[in-house]
């Protein structure tokens, strides 16, 4: 795929599939993606393309009197007949989206309606996603802010049983972002954009470490789109503050493109790596204390910042496999089940029994790894060597006025220190925080993260 074609989103949803160098076969299901100025009117025509008859608009309290609205006066224009339910106002309070959120989707939904077009961002899309996957209707999106890239995904980020989890769904059949909307949509949304695609400059040296350590799959070419996205996206950041058009659509552009990059591959790999279990982690931490989390994007742009200080260290050291069998010995079992304890509360007892499938922390498998990270150690340095100074990208987040240290919003040096190093136990995927515990370097990074904060 050629450059100029990467942001041409008619032939993306148009193009099939793509027959991988990297061996796979890359598609996306998404049959409409539609980005620019004055997009909203085209409405209509691209529900008529699916054959819509009768849409049943979502939208929250917030975003129906900004986007909803017109949504509603230009299928009117077009004689759609639809039927609309819009979340109440909790005082200040965000849209928690939780499962009595899905559910009252699910009960307000008219079944004379064919598919589920949800208007908003985040909160909004996820549990709209959610709430037509258990309908079992198609959903489509009118998105109100370029906040987030999860758009396009199958995935949903749901609050369940006191926690933030990641929930399998089906991805919308279309997705339309109408640029002058977006413009207008608060401030802190159009940053979070910002901090989600800056993530990339973490996470594609991660997926490519990861492949080399684990054996996982890797896609160049996928990579080099993410990373063009991500480019692209953080070109807007000097005109964000004055909401300029040409910005807003640079960085919706960047989101929509990483998540079609990440069904390419079928992983968040991608587009999402330690920076993100920064995010993850705050979030669970907020939960579990009874207090409100932040937007995910502003933790992540936070994470970015922390993430690229501890690439630059790392790829100073030169590790050895005396220090990382010391560190194998001195594991504790107890005192890593206390601190997941004092940490997420309730919900460490799932990230404990996780490690009976995964067995991360097993000495043999933990040596196997260390081995191979000792091997390659000129290689992954190279890769390290390939994300931006953390001064330089700081620097590019701080033009458009968002905060990049977590003292800015409410979290001190101790919640950095326990994100990070309980980052490893919540999912998965091998993170490099996974790769500084392997060799023995945990203590020493967690000292380096408080100051970070
Ligand atoms: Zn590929
Ligand atoms: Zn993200």
């Amino acid at each position: 795929m050629k450059k100029a074609e990467i942001f041409d989103f008619e032939k993306l949803t148009t193009s099939g599939e793509i027959d991988c160098a990297c061996g796979q076969k890359h598609s996306t299901d998404m049959k409409i993606l539609t980005v620019g100025r004055g997009v909203i009117e085209q409405l209509p025509d691209a529900l008529r393309k699916l054959n819509v008859r009768q849409p049943m608009i979502v939208s929250g309290p917030f975003s129906f009197p900004a986007v909803g609205k017109k949504v509603c006066a230009v299928l009117d224009e077009a004689d759609f007949v639809y039927s609309v339910f819009v979340f109440e106002r909790n005082g200040a309070k965000k849209l928690q989206p939780n499962e009595e959120a899905v559910a009252e989707i699910v009960k307000n939904y008219d079944p004379a309606c064919d598919i589920l077009l949800s208007v908003g961002s985040g909160s909004i899309g996820d549990v709209c996603k959610a709430a037509a996957t258990e309908l079992n209707v198609p959903q489509f999106t009118v998105g109100s802010a370029p906040s987030m890239d999860g758009y396009t995904s199958a995935s949903a980020s749901l609050e369940l049983n006191n926690t933030k989890a990641t929930v399998n769904v089906n991805a919308p059949v279309g997705v339309l972002c109408d640029v002058e909307f977006m413009a207008q949509a608060p401030m802190r949304l159009l940053w979070a954009g910002l901090g989600d695609m800056a993530a990339k400059t973490c996470s594609l040296c991660e997926w490519e470490m990861a492949s080399i350590i684990t054996g996982e799959h890797y896609c160049p070419d996928t990579a080099d789109m993410v990373k063009l996205c991500c480019e692209r996206s953080l070109s807007g950041a000097p005109g964000i503050p004055a909401r300029s058009l040409d910005s807003v659509q640079a960085v919706i552009e960047g989101l929509l493109l990483s998540g079609v990059c990440m069904s390419y591959v079928n992983s968040s790999r991608p587009a999402s790596g330690l920076e993100h279990y920064f995010s993850h982690c705050w979030e669970m931490m907020a939960i579990a204390r009874g207090q409100e989390y932040d937007l995910h994007g502003i933790y992540v742009g936070i994470g970015t910042v922390i993430t690229l200080n501890i690439f630059k260290k790392l790829r100073q050291l030169q590790p050895d496999r005396t220090r990382a069998e010391e560190a194998a010995a001195a594991f504790s079992r107890g005192a890593w089940e206390a601190r997941l304890r004092r940490v997420f509360k309730g919900t460490a007892e799932s990230f404990i029994s996780l490690e009976d499938t995964l067995c991360k922390n097993d000495e043999t498998r933990r040596m196997q790894r260390v081995d191979r990270i000792l091997e390659n150690w000129d290689t992954l340095v190279k890769i390290l060597e390939k994300a931006p100074d953390p001064e330089e990208l700081e620097a590019v987040l701080r033009r458009s006025g968002m905060p990049t240290r977590a003292s800015e919003i409410g979290l001190g040096a101790d919640d950095v220190a326990d994100a990070f190093v309980c980052s490893r136990d919540t999912r998965d995927k091998y993170l490099t925080s996974s790769l500084i515990w392997d060799i023995g370097y945990m203590d020493e990074f967690e000292a380096f993260v408080k100051g970070l904060a």
